[in-house]
């Protein structure tokens, strides 16, 4: 799973005539710019002055690698970025991040030009969601509110009533009437979650899933707690239940680190993709933060593969070379923008 690639849906803008003809050719087929550059480049410089000179914006998630958060305009999770992609004044945004992530950007910001990386930055959650069989599963079952998390394709996000994040899928939960069935999609774990909190029986989940969130060991953890039984558990609601279970608190990465920075404890175990360890050191230099660690002690599970192919270097090319964009079909764009819209509006 974790060596997923990208999908089909995937839409390259191929038309721009300044672009050269090898370049295009070549990111339509390995999903990125490969080319030397010379070791000597001071990276974070280049990428400063192409930001200046192209009034770019570059947004990064919290598992990024340490190097790309620090050259960033805004960190924060998918809430708070998409958010930002909403109001930026830039006429570029290069998301640093996977591919939904720009996507969502190119759906609220159509006017600007948006760019990944790497179109090989997928997210093996949303691949848990397949479009033709989330709409046969909302046919199934007629007269559902349809919430769908932003970890999603725009395909459904076009299906969806109202999208959500894991900052605020509670609130979202709860702005519908109580008595309304809903569908929830596509993490089964964050959709029990959900349940749990809220008592919202009302509720089908779909049956997706986030494969490093999925892969934290209870035993492990156990162990690690053994050895720091002073430590707090801070859990992201898309690990499995008995994860969320020995939790000191459950919430999404930015809600880990507000904890973390309020609370009084000064060790935290923590069971999220190991990028947000990087933001948490930065702002609690003399707390211990520990990796929560995957079954496999061998595999480095904790790390989202997709995340991790956003590298300076392929930032550097894609603004130097605009590429590659993200586009989104006007009709599918519209559709999808609804639910967005809806969910900034709770
Ligand atoms: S950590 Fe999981 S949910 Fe997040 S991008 Fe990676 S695969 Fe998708």
């Amino acid at each position: 799973m974790c060596n997923e690639v990208r999908e089909e849906n995937f839409e390259l803008n191929l038309t721009m005539e300044n672009k050269n003809t090898a370049l295009i050719d070549q990111v339509s087929n390995e999903g990125f710019i490969r080319q030397e550059v010379d070791p000597a480049l001071d990276l974070a410089q280049e990428i400063a002055r192409l930001k200046r000179e192209k009034n770019a914006i570059i947004l990064a998630h919290y598992y990024m690698v340490p190097e790309v958060q620090d050259i960033a305009d805004f960190v924060g999770d998918s809430l708070a970025l998409s958010q930002q992609a909403a109001d930026t004044e830039a006429d570029i945004i290069l998301f640093a991040g996977v591919h939904f992530m720009g996507e969502t950007a190119k759906i609220l910001s159509p006017q600007k030009k948006v760019l990944i990386p790497d179109l090989n930055a997928g997210c093996s959650l949303a691949d848990s969601c397949k479009p033709a069989d989330f709409e046969r599963f909302i046919a199934e079952h007629p007269g559902h509110t349809v919430v769908s998390y932003v970890n999603t394709s725009a395909q459904i996000k076009a299906l969806t009533d109202v999208v959500c994040t894991s900052s605020n899928a509670v609130q979202v939960v709860e702005s519908i009437p109580a008595d309304q069935p809903l569908i929830f999609g596509p993490d089964r774990n964050l959709g029990n979650y959900i349940r749990q909190v809220t008592g919202r029986e009302n509720m089908l989940i779909w049956d997706g899933a986030c494969h490093v969130h999925e892969e934290f060991s209870l035993e492990r953890i156990l162990e690690l707690k053994k050895e720091f039984p002073q430590a707090k558990i801070l859990v992201h609601p898309e690990c499995k239940k008995p994860i969320q279970l020995i939790a000191d608190y459950v919430g999404s990465t930015a809600g880990i680190l507000r904890f973390a920075q309020t609370d009084t404890a000064d060790t935290y175990i923590v069971a999220t993709e190991s990028g947000i360890l990087h933001q948490m050191r930065k702002s609690l230099p003399q707390k211990t933060l520990i990796a929560a660690p995957p079954m496999d002690s061998m595999c480095g599970c904790n790390d989202c593969a997709f995340m991790k192919l956003i590298s300076l270097k392929k930032i550097y090319l894609t603004l130097k070379y605009e590429l590659p964009e993200i586009t989104v079909p006007e009709a599918l764009r519209q559709k999808a923008e609804k639910s967005i819209r809806r969910m900034l509006e709770i």
